[in-house]
């Protein structure tokens, strides 16, 4: 029987990207299918362990993707309820306003970008305010312009990296403390699961496996 139901939004992939877009639509009214091919990572004691994660690439997807040339190579991707955002740093940087431009990598070059930083920037708040991002804009001298100061206050160094901000005039680099979410894309993944029944911000949730 055909499916009549009725979406203003497919989004495909509930990581940093599909996630985020999913959550903001639906709090503007609008009634979201999000596909993930993935299942929940499951809980283990692995997940705190960087052996595991890291270097034995435990929750890395064992797909090969294929160059343009036909070559395969492991992408590195992450097929989970959230994407990456469940194996990564969690330091939420801007883009440089450079970063928009041509840049010469070793590897080739990143083109220019359409749009610039410009454009991006009040949304670049907007994500800082959605994901509870502790830090001080600024502190890192290489920040690039900001309309709005980050609410939270940054995090508190390490002990040996705290002494190292603090000896006098010792340090050519001064250590800053990364822009860093707290409750983080987990809070967000597990509101639209938690609403995704109730229906209050009308995302329907789905699992696509191959
Ligand atoms: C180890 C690690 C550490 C990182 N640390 C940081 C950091 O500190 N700061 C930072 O800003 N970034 C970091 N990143 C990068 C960041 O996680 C990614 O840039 C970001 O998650 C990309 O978001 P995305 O939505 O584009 O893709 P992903 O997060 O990869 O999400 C894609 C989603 O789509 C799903 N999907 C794919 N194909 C299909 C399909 N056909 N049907 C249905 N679903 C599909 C996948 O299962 C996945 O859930 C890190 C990444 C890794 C791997």
């Amino acid at each position: 029987m055909a499916d009549t139901r009725h979406y203003d939004v497919i989004i495909i992939g509930s990581g940093a990207g599909g996630g985020t877009l999913g959550f903001k639509l639906a709090e503007a009214g609008k009634k979201v299918l999000m596909l993930e091919r993935g299942n929940f990572l499951p809980r283990e004691k692995e997940n705190w362990d960087p052996e595991e994660v890291f270097v034995k690439e435990r929750y890395t997807t064992k797909d090969a993707w294929h160059d343009k040339d036909g070559k395969p190579f492991q992408p590195g991707v992450h097929y989970f309820v959230g994407g990456a955002t469940k194996v990564y740093g969690a330091a939420l940087f801007r883009f440089r306003e450079r970063d928009f431009e041509q840049v010469q990598h070793h590897d080739g070059i990143s083109p220019e970008w359409p749009l610039k930083y410009d454009t991006f920037e009040p949304y670049y708040s907007q994500a800082e305010h959605l994901y509870h991002v502790h830090g001080h804009h600024g502190e890192d001298p290489t920040d690039p312009p900001f309309s709005q100061q980050l609410e939270y206050p940054p995090v508190t160094h390490a002990p040996r990296i705290q002494q190292l901000h603090d000896l006098p005039g010792g340090l050519t680099e001064v250590p800053f403390v990364p822009p860093i979410p707290l409750p983080v894309m987990a809070l967000i993944m597990s509101l639209i699961v938690v609403l995704f029944g109730g229906g209050r911000l009308s995302i329907d949730w789905m699992m696509s496996r191959r």
